[in-house]
């Protein structure tokens, strides 16, 4: 026993050999999480999720790239799936980016966004810099999808539930949006 406290990104590389490949030792991926350690969890739940959708289809998952960007994971996959296990993944990523938008990415408390300055973060009232990033009335958690069908525009709106850790779908027009 080295009593060296081992990185949880090491743990979740080497417990998802099917999904990150890495290779050496000690470990390297190409998508290796570059994200703080209050994601943690939720990256364990995506991966989780992913591992039982690929499983299912017997296809293949890489994934590419796992990082912040305007204070939101970005979790980007490479891969050969069914169309059911494709939708499987993408939701379960969606999940998982949902949640980073309401949980702050250095302790895992429940966080909003804020801006300091050009930087935009996700972070608990006890780690924030700056200033909170209002959103719309009602528009807290809202993740909207538009699609655009044939020359209609369909609009599909979700709210995340953070402890229920799924979506609600939410009636655009309540939100003031039109489908046209
Ligand atoms: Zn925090």
């Amino acid at each position: 026993m080295s009593g060296v406290v081992r990185d949880w990104r090491v743990e979740l590389v080497e417990a998802y050999p099917d999904l990150f490949h890495p290779v050496g030792d000690p470990p390297a991926a190409q998508g290796w999480p570059e994200v703080g350690d209050g994601w943690r969890d939720l990256l364990e739940r995506a991966c989780a999720r992913i591992r039982a959708a690929v499983q299912a289809n017997g296809g293949s998952f890489q994934a590419t790239q796992i990082k912040e960007k305007f204070g939101t994971l970005r979790f980007y996959w490479d891969g050969s799936l069914s169309p059911e296990a494709s939708v499987r993944v993408e939701e379960a990523i969606d999940l998982a980016e949902a949640r980073s938008a309401c949980t702050c990415e250095l302790c895992g408390e429940e966080g909003r966004l804020y801006r300091s300055g050009s930087w935009l973060m996700t972070r608990c009232a006890q780690h924030a810099k700056g200033r909170p990033v209002e959103t719309g009335p009602g528009l807290d958690n809202v993740h909207i999808v538009e699609r655009i069908v044939g020359k209609r525009r369909d609009i599909r709106c979700r709210r995340y539930d953070r402890s229920t850790d799924s979506f609600v779908d939410v009636d655009p027009r309540t939100l003031g949006i039109e489908e046209q």
